[in-house]
């Protein structure tokens, strides 16, 4: 079901959570947390407040860079 806001929605947690590394590795101020949507009672990324504990996670941070790293290379190989 679409949510008023428009925005994507997850159903557990485990997928927001999955969702803000993912768009952290694409875009580093895409998102900084979740939260759960009083409308539509999913979660739904945000850009807006503090960030998320998980993003300061040593194991994410390296998984972030990591992942950069391997779509840095990607986009060299693209030219
Ligand atoms: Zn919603």
């Amino acid at each position: 079901m679409k949510c008023i806001t428009g925005k994507n929605g997850y159903y557990r947690e485990e997928e927001a959570q999955e969702a803000l590394i993912r768009s952290h590795i694409r875009f580093p101020k895409a998102a900084v947390s979740y939260y759960l949507c009083p409308d539509c009672g999913e979660y739904h990324l945000t850009s807006q407040g503090e960030e998320h504990p998980l993003l300061r996670d040593p194991e994410v941070r390296q998984r972030i860079r990591r992942e950069q790293q391997a779509q840095e290379w990607r986009e060299r190989f693209r030219r």
